[in-house]
């Protein structure tokens, strides 16, 4: 009998090849392994039934999942193909502990058993050290934070500061480290693909809201988003390992330097590397942060281009360069637009969001002129917040590039959300506030195009106006707010159908560092899913960063 195996699996790292590999060497069976673009075969052969079986049991065990990971399936095949799968010869991504080695770390009987330089062919970071048993200095750590010190940790990838929660972490910029994924399920409103995500092999962090309520004198931030994960490395998972048999299943970890009482340097990391940040819907994955595991993370000579840099880096992962493809650039940081490329024609600005103004008076002026409506709106604004608007009046932007996000940040300003003049500190005001939003509707709030010769254009006014009048109306800031990006992710799915329907495109790439954004991004796999063929970044960050080729070549 012949068994294929095929996995819908994104990743160049070689993960899977290495443990599928080591798996089969343990059983007799013939064998072929087949890599055809995003899929992954695999193909066993034996006489007996039961050795496949147990083979296809193994197998399932020592294969983690992973968020390149799509989908996975079996079938009886009656043909052997040929193949000569070769692995290549490269170094390996940093990558957490693989499910073989952890169990050998976590067996009292075995000689590899609390040995924190454990590591394989598929996983760890490279790093030599003594083969002996850690157990007590992990037990000793362990004991130290549940006495509430801070301790200055050497983790495989770098300098990190955790401790309990609690006062020692206030003020600081955290994330946490779960020991289990119950603890993230109970403490946070993770979704079930977010679950499964933070479980893979890559570990990566997950930002969410939580509902810890923290002893002690500190500050509720229940309100807040904080960035969780499990244990991505054995100095980690060993000291959560002991800190879970007192109690402790969850702790802080920071890279900001604190004042700390113990050091636990048993590790001399390599180099240090970004864990990665991951935002997750229920069919898709985009990294929005971070190096740490990727393959791409040892190329030198990055280079920053962003925007169309980072649409033709998303083309050419999924091999798109045949298709008319949509590339939709909304980065919080750099200029936004759609884009269309296709073969015959190349590639166009289809629609630009760019703007500019130099000051809320400039933005409130140029409402005032644009039509009756728009004057009478300004006066009723001024009349019924007068300090406001006098105050808001005086402020005057330090701006390169306009952007959604930044308009996102002179709605926030002008409904009286921030009292920030940086565009973008403003904007995450907003985006908190919609994310603290219980509902599942907002106002509507209008995007519109604009051309100016021949160039179209989203009108920043018409958003601000809509959003001004809501306000008027008494709309609560958590209700307006989520109305403002809800509305967005509305306005590019509609403009995407048009953009079909007119050009015949085949995909919707979607890049840039808005996609961090949750709610905003699971909205958008959702609805522009229906309708399109949608991709994001596969083994990049979604802003583009450590690109080596732009898309000028294909100009
Ligand atoms: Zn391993």
């Amino acid at each position: 009998m012949i068994l294929e195996f095929s996995f819908n699996y994104l990743s160049s790292s070689l993960v899977y090849e290495k443990i599928i590999i080591r798996t089969v060497k343990q059983f007799l069976l013939k064998s072929e392994i087949l890599r055809n673009g995003d899929e992954l075969f695999l193909y066993v052969e034996s006489d007996d039934s039961d050795e496949l079986e147990r083979f296809a049991n193994k197998l399932s065990l020592e294969l983690p999942h992973s968020i390149f990971l799509h989908e996975t399936n079996v079938i009886v095949v009656d043909e052997m193909p040929e193949g000569s799968f070769v692995l290549a010869e490269e170094s390996k991504p940093d990558i957490s502990f693989c499910p073989k080695c952890l169990g050998e770390v976590m067996d009292e009987s075995n000689e590899d058993y609390y040995n924190v330089f454990h590591e394989c062919e598929v996983c760890g970071y490279s790093v030599e050290g003594e083969k002996k048993s850690y157990k007590e200095n992990f037990v000793n750590l362990a004991k130290s934070i549940s006495d509430g010190l801070v301790v200055e940790v050497n983790t495989f990838y770098g300098k990190y500061f955790v401790g309990m929660l609690g006062k020692k972490c206030n003020g600081v910029d955290f994330d946490i480290i779960s020991y289990a994924l119950s603890t993230v399920a109970h403490y946070t409103n993770a979704t079930n693909s977010e679950i499964v995500a933070m479980g893979a092999i890559e570990k990566p962090l997950i930002k969410l809201k939580t509902n810890i309520k923290f002893k002690m004198d500190f500050e509720d931030i229940t309100n807040e988003l904080i960035r969780f994960k499990l244990s991505d490395d054995l100095v980690l998972h060993l000291l959560l390992s002991e800190l879970n048999k007192l109690g402790i299943n969850l702790i802080f970890i920071t890279k900001e330097k604190l004042p700390f009482d113990v050091k636990f340097d048993l590790v001399e990391y390599k180099k240090e590397s970004e864990p990665i940040e991951v935002v997750v819907s229920d069919n898709h994955i985009a990294i929005v942060k971070g190096e740490k595991g990727l393959p791409y993370n040892n190329l030198e000579n990055k280079t920053l281009i962003p925007h169309i840099g980072a649409f033709f880096s998303v083309i050419k992962e999924h091999s798109l360069l045949d298709k008319t493809v949509v590339g939709v650039n909304i980065s919080k940081e750099y200029h936004n637009d759609i884009l269309v490329y296709s073969k015959k024609f190349g590639t166009i600005e289809y629609l630009s969001f760019a703007f500019n103004f130099s000051s809320i008076k400039d933005v409130l002026d140029s409402i005032v002129s644009t039509n009756g409506t728009g004057k009478k709106l300004v006066e009723n604004f001024k009349n019924k917040f007068p300090q406001h608007f006098e105050t808001i009046s005086a402020i005057v932007f330090d701006e390169k590039d306009f952007n959604v996000y930044k308009l996102w940040g002179i709605v926030s300003i002008i409904l009286g959300y921030s009292k920030e003049k940086d565009l973008a500190k403003s904007a995450k005001i907003l985006e908190e506030s919609a994310s603290s939003f219980l509902g599942t509707k907002g106002p509507r709030i209008d995007y519109k195009l604009k051309s100016i010769e021949n160039k179209v254009y989203l009108d920043p006014l018409m958003t601000i106006r809509t959003a001004m009048s809501f306000k008027l109306a008494q709309v609560d800031q958590l209700t307006l707010s989520f109305g403002v990006i809800e509305s967005f992710v509305e306005f590019i799915s509609t403009q995407l159908d048009e953009i079909k329907e007119e050009m015949k495109s085949d995909a919707v790439v979607v890049t840039g560092s808005l996609l961090e954004n949750r709610h905003l991004f699971s909205k958008l796999s959702k609805e522009v899913s229906v309708n399109h063929k949608l991709y994001f970044n596969k083994e990049l960050p979604v802003d583009g960063k450590n690109i080596l080729y732009g898309g000028n070549e294909l100009f």
